[in-house]
């Protein structure tokens, strides 16, 4: 096949943001040049200025296949990704029937994901409560690393677990490896506050915002933290929602725990404030917090405390969001955001003057590295998967329903105004995603190299 070459005026590698071409062979990218390196036999395609990006990595999607394909199973979800410039995502073990606790279940899983993913996915393995026998063996079938709950988890098929299930299941986490994933919120301040909310109006956010409260969330870090440090263990806080806890996770990298942070788009772009009376398609918890908040967030990202932002998508039929009644309470928790979260990012970043480079960073590099999968995805250098985004920052547009790919779901940025566009999305070479369309049979598929696996780069060729 001939060697294909991508020009831009702003190519986001691990060397800045520079003029270049990425220039491609097959699936994988042979090297990064200056523009007038390009081979004079390649094909050519300017996209002028127009970034480049890496292909995005989103290691937190709710991909609700095999059981609940109709909150959005792979087919939908992954074309979701393909047009938000997404190329690679991480699934999370629940939602789904059965849930990804075991290997039986992950065979499951595969088989459902067959001839349906526009772009490429792994999978999270589940702890619940008595599972520790399991870990080990998922492990072994490629699972990324695992993910627990500390509070009811909002479906019935996955447990949450206690103190004394993570003591039975860390000592096999430990020897994988691989990263804990926590939903790091826990029940007793949440049981506490529900005592002082009775009778309290559900249709405000103000009542949800107050039935989980920041202590839970920072509880549940304190108790990973201690057993971190006490089983050394790779621990990851997901989505990360309060603020208050940047201090003692900031303490926590200083002193040497393997411990890394998460916190997605709408944590960063919605507030508390500015959410009406039953707009239950912003409920997600932990919950949107407030304005400040918001802002100590963001100070976190510089600051390198929270390491990444992925979207934690999580779609559902529009009549379980509750929309007539607008009930906090009832409604389900969830935001599905993979097609707009990087205008959504980019809105905020740039009005805040961070760079291509930190968009890179936050939303491919890093959770590539979490995934265990920075040396295929995650980065445009050689030797890397073919996987890109021609993004157009400049470029304002309103979200229509349309632009979600998800059929009739619900979300909170349908009616915004947001900076930037993806024009296309390429999956190891091949365009999956351009101006509104998916022109390629469903090619995406399972991440499955393991730790073991050497793979060598060579420095790019881009001065
Ligand atoms: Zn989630």
């Amino acid at each position: 096949m001939a060697l294909q070459a991508y020009l831009s005026r702003r190519i986001v590698s691990p060397l800045g943001v520079r003029p270049g071409a990425l220039l491609i062979d097959g699936e994988r990218i042979k090297d990064l040049v200056a523009p007038e390196r390009v081979p004079s036999d390649a094909i050519r395609e300017d996209f002028g200025d127009a970034v480049i990006f890496p292909g995005l990595v989103d290691s937190h999607v709710h991909i609700n296949e095999p059981g609940r394909t109709e909150w959005g199973g792979f087919s939908t979800v992954t074309r979701a990704a393909a047009a938000g410039g997404y190329t690679m995502l991480v699934d999370m073990p629940l939602n789904c029937i059965p849930a990804t606790t075991d290997v039986a279940a992950l065979a499951a899983k595969r088989q459902a994901a067959r001839a349906k993913c526009h772009v490429d996915w792994a999978a999270w393995g589940g702890v619940v409560p008595g599972n520790q026998r399991e870990i080990e063996p998922l492990a072994e079938a490629g699972v990324r690393g695992f993910k627990c709950f500390l509070v009811h988890p909002g479906i019935d098929e996955f447990s949450m677990v206690a103190e004394r299930d993570l003591r039975a299941a860390l000592p096999h986490i430990a020897r994988t490896g691989l990263p804990l994933l926590v939903h790091a919120e826990i029940p007793g301040p949440i049981e506490e506050a529900a005592k002082h909310l009775q009778g309290a109006d559900w249709r405000s956010h103000a009542t949800y915002l107050k039935s989980r409260p920041d202590e839970a969330e920072l509880q549940a870090i304190d108790l990973m933290l201690r057993l971190c440090r006490e089983l050394g263990f790779r621990l990851h806080i997901v989505h990360l929602a309060t603020a208050e806890a940047v201090p003692r996770l900031q303490a926590a990298r200083a002193e040497g725990l393997p411990v890394t942070v998460e916190t997605c788009p709408h944590y960063l772009h919605l507030e508390a404030e500015a959410i009406t009376d039953g707009a239950t398609q912003c409920k997600c918890a932990p919950p949107i917090r407030d304005h400040g908040n918001r802002e100590k967030l963001w100070r976190a990202l510089r600051e390198g405390v929270i390491d990444m932002v992925v979207t934690d998508h999580s779609p559902c039929p529009p009549t379980m969001k509750k929309l007539q009644e607008g009930n906090f309470q009832t409604a389900w928790g969830g935001i599905a955001s993979l097609s707009m979260a990087l205008p959504v990012m980019w809105t905020e970043a740039h009005r805040r003057g961070f760079s291509f480079t930190d968009i890179a960073r936050w939303m491919a590099e890093k959770p590539a590295e979490l995934a265990g999968c920075h040396t295929h995805k995650g980065r445009l250098a050689p030797g890397y998967d073919a996987d890109f985004v021609v993004f157009d920052p400049d470029a304002e547009s309103t979200i229509t329903k349309d632009r979600l790919h998800q059929g009739d779901a619900v979300s909170p940025y349908v009616g915004e105004t947001l900076r930037g566009v993806v024009n296309r999305t390429y999956l190891r070479g091949a365009i999956v995603f351009r101006e509104g369309r998916f022109p390629q049979e469903a090619m995406g598929r399972e991440f499955i190299y393991t730790k073991h696996e050497v793979s060598v780069h060579a420095d790019s060729h881009l001065e």
